[in-house]
């Protein structure tokens, strides 16, 4: 008999099997980037919504999206992969600094098993 039974975590997190990280769920990631980056994108395709509201034209609206992508890209090291084969999670970061590259599937191997990722 384990100590800690079957239980699911109700914390809402899951946590890197590898630098165990906090990691945002893709719905985590979404809102994390509105409330604390006021940075909008779309749920399904993580494409940035900009709102019409620009003064100063195009010039503007680039430097916008620059900035709003350099965000994105240190956010999204928080986010997660979930491994096909073992069910373990692991953090963008981890996967970008230390994975190994998957032999057929082009993107990166999961650190025990070796299977390919999904997004989580
Ligand atoms: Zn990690
Ligand atoms: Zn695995």
């Amino acid at each position: 008999m384990g100590l800690f039974g079957r239980g699911k975590r109700t914390s809402g997190f899951s946590h890197c099997k590898r630098c165990s990280k906090r990691i945002l769920s893709k719905q985590q990631f979404v809102s994390e980037l509105a409330d604390k980056h006021s940075i909008r994108v779309d749920p399904q395709t993580l494409e940035f919504i900009i709102s019409g509201a620009f003064v100063g034209g195009w010039n503007t609206v680039e430097a916008r999206k620059r900035e709003m992508q350099s965000t994105f890209t240190k956010v999204e090291k928080d986010r997660g992969v979930k491994c096909n084969g073992c069910g373990k999670i692991y953090c963008y970061d981890c996967l970008i600094n230390f994975a190994r590259p998957h032999p057929t599937t082009g993107g990166k191997a999961c650190f025990s098993c070796g299977g390919s990722f999904s997004e989580l």
